[in-house]
């Protein structure tokens, strides 16, 4: 049996801490025009988590903000410095998104998708040779 170093992570003020038990399922870059307002940068790295393997402590915020599908998912972020932390998908709870910018060990990231690349930003040329989905990976 080895055993698996839990993946912990912060907001940017401390408030919110997180640590991750087990590794992500998925790392995915999202170049969907919401990610790119929600994190205020030209696409976001998502870490596909079972919500049960994340353990969050702090005052989190949230905005009840809606797929291109119409799912609505929570986008949960610091209420003192307005980091993003993670998104909820209400049309599947077992799942959380969680921002990769906001690792303290930066080894966890490991992206093997891009998704929604129809609305990457234009200057964007992808330096990672990973397979590039136009929307989100069943489209
Ligand atoms: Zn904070």
């Amino acid at each position: 049996m080895h055993t698996v170093k839990p993946l912990a992570g912060s907001c940017l003020c401390g408030q919110i801490h997180y640590e991750l038990a087990a590794p992500p399922l998925l790392t995915a870059i999202c170049h969907f025009a919401h990610c790119q307002k929600q994190s205020g940068s030209a696409f976001s790295v998502n870490l596909v988590v079972q919500r049960s393997d994340l353990a969050v402590s702090g005052d989190l915020a949230s905005y009840t903000d809606r797929g291109e599908s119409g799912t609505v998912i929570y986008r949960r972020f610091c209420a003192a410095c307005g980091s993003p932390i993670m998104t909820e998908p209400s049309d599947k709870p077992e799942i959380a998104y969680l921002k990769a910018g906001t690792l303290d060990d930066k080894g966890g990231i490991d992206p093997k998708v891009q998704i929604w690349c129809s609305s990457a930003q234009p200057w964007w040329s992808s330096q990672f040779e990973i397979p590039a989905f136009d929307r989100n990976l069943s489209q």
